[in-house]
């Protein structure tokens, strides 16, 4: 018989991550009073290490139209998914926005233009991050608490910004590649359902057209393989960040 995942059943609030806080803390650290320290990301999530039978199913590139198709299909089947958006969409589109935040999916920041972070200045890195931030705040009244880079390229100004933030990024075990023009919707469907693990994160980007058309095959194939579909930071909290891909 399948467990239920708890956040299905509890929420977000309730589960709040206090085993890493703990962890963190160290032998006889007191959580309450004292500021975690500040831990350095300057290396990319890939998976979570995790015996539950959840994986994330993760969209770059929004807001746009399609998140709307994708969000009435994830409500009618209750999935809940991560979106990577683009600071200046954010700020064209944040009805989009607001209707997947309201619906309970993840928002995290995937920068402000979508350039190659190695082509800018550390100014423009950390103008990037934080205006999108910012838009995203604006709209969802949260902050975002994952990142993933544009073409997953990185370089130290990102990592210093990230650490300051202690913002995770994100990259994928599992990359549809949706976005080369020669990938059929056929075979974005194999790769999804595939060979698929717990604690993978799937990478797809939500104006890909193929992607939406075979989305509600890839569902129906994941949970009768026995998927659960969460959020990146709920799958963060029953297993340990995992730094290589498989
Ligand atoms: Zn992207």
């Amino acid at each position: 018989m399948q467990r239920l995942f708890p956040f299905l059943l509890y929420g977000l609030s309730v589960c709040a991550d206090g085993s890493r806080e703990a962890e963190r803390a160290g032998p006889g650290g007191d959580v309450s009073s004292e500021a975690p320290p500040m831990e350095r990301i300057d290396r990319p999530i890939r998976r979570v290490m995790t015996e539950e039978k959840v994986v994330a199913l993760t969209f770059d590139d929004g807001p746009d139209a399609n998140c709307l198709h994708l969000l009435r299909l994830f409500k009618e089947q209750q999935v809940r998914a991560t979106f990577f958006l683009i600071g200046n969409r954010v700020e064209k589109e944040p009805d989009i926005v607001r209707a997947l935040h309201a619906a309970g999916m993840e928002i995290g920041n995937h920068s402000y233009t979508h350039a190659n972070m190695k082509d800018l200045s550390p100014e423009q890195v950390r103008e990037e991050t934080l205006q999108t931030q910012a838009a995203l705040q604006a709209v969802t009244h949260t902050a975002p608490r994952l990142y993933r880079a544009p073409y997953l390229q990185y370089n130290e100004s990102l990592w210093e910004v990230l650490t300051e933030l202690q913002m995770p990024a994100v990259n994928a075990s599992v990359d549809s590649t949706d976005w080369v023009p020669e990938i059929t919707a056929e075979m974005i469907f194999e790769r999804m359902t595939t060979n698929i693990q717990s604690g993978d994160i799937l990478l797809m980007h939500s104006w890909s057209g193929k992607t939406l058309e075979v989305m509600p095959r890839i569902l129906e194939s994941l949970r009768e393989q026995g998927f659960q579909f969460v959020t990146v930071s709920e799958m963060r909290t029953v297993g340990e960040d995992g730094f290589i891909g498989r």
